[in-house]
């Protein structure tokens, strides 16, 4: 059996017939940039989180850097970021001229460890990005208690996470700004790059669609030194269509994981661990296992992709030498980069080929 580490097939051949209505709407609207299909997206964005406010922008990357923008982040200023997710929520926080400073995660959740961030804070600390990685909500109480005792800016990375709740609440509820990718692997996905802000401050939503749009908010009248970061009309006729379809996808996502964590029973293999109150929506499943490179191996032989996320913590890329953190310096993060494997996860797998990853890692056993 060959079971890929993700596949869009069954998900768009289902929906193909509406994404190309979608795409020759477009086409024949002759308006591709700031229209009306992402007037209809934001609103259906902003209402499916639950928050006044959606800002579509050109992708994930993009809506992390101008929430920052918008917030009034500055060259010298210090943003905590976790150690351990896409190098995006760091580079966001570069390219402001600010500098990320890596918290620890925890082993079993993988997500920013609360009680590892007060260690890192500084007179020049302005805000905290949580991550909500693979798809699990990060530990927003304890974040929103230790911005609220520092004075800290609060910006969601919610580029793994469309639709998980955190007590019962969406995460993209919780920062002053929630920044979402909808690069095509992410839960929501377009067809191309794409991203979004969600927020409740109508102020600061207008500061980010300015910042987003030449600094402008009317015409050639220029307030800020903006950037270009649109969400094309295209890619949010798409995405009006496959937000329809999110919670069936993301339900599906959900049996699979209970499926992986009831069947998967090896003592080779460490699952994640979901908290009290945490509902994930399983971007990524993540489990860990100590002899990785084998189990890899192992896992390919018998036809089955997998993927490491990440394999370089962000504090050792090459691109962050200049911050002359060594090696050692977390422990935790380091572990998993060395230790994490994602198995399939996505919509569409059929029920034996969910057995058969079980089976295969069931009967796994270094040498
Ligand atoms: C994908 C991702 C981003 C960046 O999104 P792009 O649309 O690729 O720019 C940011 N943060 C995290 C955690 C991501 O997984």
């Amino acid at each position: 059996m060959r079971i890929p580490f993700v596949s869009f097939e069954k998900m768009h051949s289902e929906i193909r017939d509406e994404l190309q209505q979608d795409f020759s709407r477009v086409l024949e609207g002759n308006w591709f940039i700031n229209g009306e299909e992402d007037k209809r997206f934001e609103a259906s964005f902003a209402q499916y989180i639950g928050r006044e406010h959606c800002i579509g922008c050109g992708n994930g990357l993009d809506a992390l850097f101008l929430s920052l923008k918008a917030l009034g982040i500055a060259q010298g200023d210090e943003v905590l970021v976790p150690a351990n997710t896409f190098i995006a929520t760091a580079l966001a926080v570069s390219y402001i001229g600010a500098v990320p400073v890596f918290v620890e995660p925890r082993i079993d959740t993988y997500n920013m460890d609360p009680d590892r961030i007060r260690e890192k804070i500084t007179s020049r600390t302005r805000a905290i990005i949580p991550v909500h990685l693979y798809g699990q909500p990060a530990q927003m109480d304890a974040v929103a208690e230790i911005a609220k005792e520092y004075g800290l800016s609060v910006i969601e990375d919610c580029a793994q996470a469309h639709g998980a709740k955190y007590f019962g609440k969406r995460i993209g509820c919780f920062g002053e700004a929630a920044a979402f990718s909808f690069y095509p692997g992410k839960n929501l996905g377009a067809l191309g790059d794409a991203g979004a802000v969600v927020a409740d401050d109508p102020i600061l939503a207008e500061k980010i669609r300015a910042m987003g749009n030449y600094g402008s908010m009317k015409k050639y009248d220029h307030i800020y030194l903006g950037n270009n970061s649109r969400l094309d009309e295209l890619q949010a006729a798409f995405l009006v269509t496959k937000l329809k379809y999110l919670e069936k996808w993301n339900q599906e996502r959900v049996r699979i994981a209970a499926r992986y964590l009831g069947g998967i029973h090896n003592r080779h293999i460490i699952l994640p661990k979901v908290e009290a109150g945490m509902e994930p929506v399983w971007h990524i499943f993540a489990v860990r296992c100590s002899t990785r490179k084998q189990l890899e191996k192992a896992m390919e032989e018998k036809g089955i992709g997998t993927n490491k996320h990440y394999p370089i913590p962000l504090h050792r890329q090459k691109a962050y030498q200049q911050l002359h953190i060594p090696e050692g310096a977390y422990p935790v993060a380091e572990e998993i980069s060395r230790t994490q494997l994602s198995i399939p996860m996505y919509y569409g797998m059929a029920e034996d080929e969910i057995q058969y990853v079980i089976d295969v890692l069931n009967e796994y056993s270094p040498e």
